[in-house]
């Protein structure tokens, strides 16, 4: 056995398992894989000796941290969800506009269109409803000024 299958086999291993006649007989002839196997297990020893207290500390001061670093909301600014808009719009103004489009047209003929167009406007409309869920308190604001604006 080579010393990288022996690592391998050994790496493979669950936790605590016996090891395998194959590696213990490639071991006693190798002082290289003898060395490192010695050092996992006494690295999976001092593991398996620290206290579980020790686990939940760490694990709170990950998220801790974690907390600390990403903000509460991710914002997205109002220009770039109009500029996504736009585009979405003139996405779908332009495609009777384009060489596929007309590709399409040719091979299947006009029964294409209305499929094409519905999950188009599916799309715009999906769009829509996120824009104004994500700016409901915008506008209810804006509209509030208008309404002030019209009495
Ligand atoms: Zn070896």
């Amino acid at each position: 056995m080579t010393c990288e299958k022996c690592m391998d086999r050994y790496l493979s291993l669950d936790n605590g398992e016996a090891l395998p006649r194959g590696i213990r007989a490639h071991v006693a002839g190798c002082n290289r894989c003898m060395t490192e196997i010695r050092g996992f297990e006494a690295l999976r020893e001092e593991m398996t000796s620290l206290p579980p207290e020790s686990d939940r500390d760490l694990a709170d001061e990950v998220m801790m941290n974690i907390r600390r670093l990403s903000p509460d909301r991710q914002t997205v600014s109002t220009g770039r969800w109009l500029a996504v808009g736009i585009t979405l719009l003139l996405s779908v103004a332009l495609v009777p506009l384009g060489r596929s489009y007309l590709w399409v047209r040719q091979t299947w003929g006009m029964s294409f269109d209305l499929p094409l167009f519905l999950v188009l406007g599916i799309v715009f409309v999906l769009y829509c409803t996120v824009f104004i869920a994500v700016h409901v308190d915008e506008l209810s604001h804006r509209f509030k000024i208008l309404d002030a604006f019209l009495k």
